[in-house]
């Protein structure tokens, strides 16, 4: 064997090379092993389940280097530039937020509110990189959907995620601050808006790489449902259905908002049993 300009830092092969990445994540990461995976797999240019069922490979010395990225807590995610959410793999940048599985909950409270029905309209308020319009364009085959967004950089985010994911004719991207310019009904409502206490120490992975303008929404974490809450009654057309993803603790605040709009709402919890979504109907 030829050997190589610098010393391959993994000579040890692929298992003991992500046991040791996976050891030296753990500090920092919740999910230390599955960081490594997608890392390596990552530099290696094939699938996480390509790397799990292939042939051990040697591991290119590229591996430490986005290790090293993931160590100054940096998401897998915006190293990648992917995300798996719902039943698709996203294209992310730091323009947008990182779809998370909690929000799964929001497309799993929408199936079982239209059961034997599908939305036509759905309406993503808050698109970031589309993952909640794309979800449920997957889900229901035969709806259109539209994602608005007031960040231009996730809206070319989104708009490549559609093209590329084949929802490109049945999914439009418009520039604009919650649904103040709208004038449609739409079946289904989907939002992620930003809902954290501007105060809230999040952590670094969060607070230093994902778009604050996607996160933070006042002292009280209130001020986008505040605004866009009032919004839902001439949006939702009859038998509609809107969600909205809440913090653990706004199920209250946030249903008195609905509430005041002369709406309703049913709280649904997400997997680790938190309040997490706001089923929002007329009442
Ligand atoms: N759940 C996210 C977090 O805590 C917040 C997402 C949001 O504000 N929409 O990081």
């Amino acid at each position: 064997r030829q050997t190589s300009p610098s010393p391959n830092p993994f000579p040890e092969g692929e298992e003991l090379s992500l046991a040791a990445a996976a050891r030296r994540l753990a500090p920092i990461s919740p999910t230390p092993r599955l960081d490594a995976e997608l890392l390596l797999a990552h530099a290696l240019g094939i699938s996480r389940e390509a790397l799990l069922l292939g042939p051990g490979r040697p591991v290119p010395p590229a591996f430490e280097a986005l290790l090293r990225r993931r160590l100054a807590h940096e998401p897998v995610a915006y190293i990648t530039g992917t995300r798996s959410f719902w039943t698709l793999d996203l294209h992310v940048t730091p323009d947008v937020l990182i779809p998370r599985p909690d929000t799964e909950t929001l497309l799993e409270t929408a199936i079982a509110h239209f059961t034997g029905r599908a939305p036509r309209i759905m309406l993503d308020l808050g698109t970031g990189s589309g993952a909640l319009l794309l979800a449920g364009l997957d889900q229901w085959r035969s709806a259109w959907g539209l994602g608005l967004d007031q960040s231009a950089a996730a809206l070319k985010v989104a708009r490549g995620n559609a093209e590329r994911l084949g929802f490109g004719d049945r999914a439009a991207f418009v520039r604009g601050s919650w649904a103040d310019a709208l004038d449609a009904r739409v079946d289904l409502v989907l939002c992620n808006p930003p809902y954290v206490e501007s105060g809230a120490a999040l952590p670094p992975d969060v607070a230093d790489h994902e778009p604050s303008a996607a996160l933070y929404a006042g002292p009280e974490g209130l001020d986008d449902y505040r605004s866009l809450i009032p919004q839902l009654p001439r949006l939702l057309a009859p038998q509609g259905l809107a969600v909205l993803e809440i913090g653990a603790t706004q199920a209250a605040a946030v249903r008195r908002l609905v509430e005041a709009a002369g709406l309703k709402a049913v709280t649904a919890k997400d997997l680790a049993g938190l309040d997490r979504c706001l089923a929002v109907t007329a009442p």
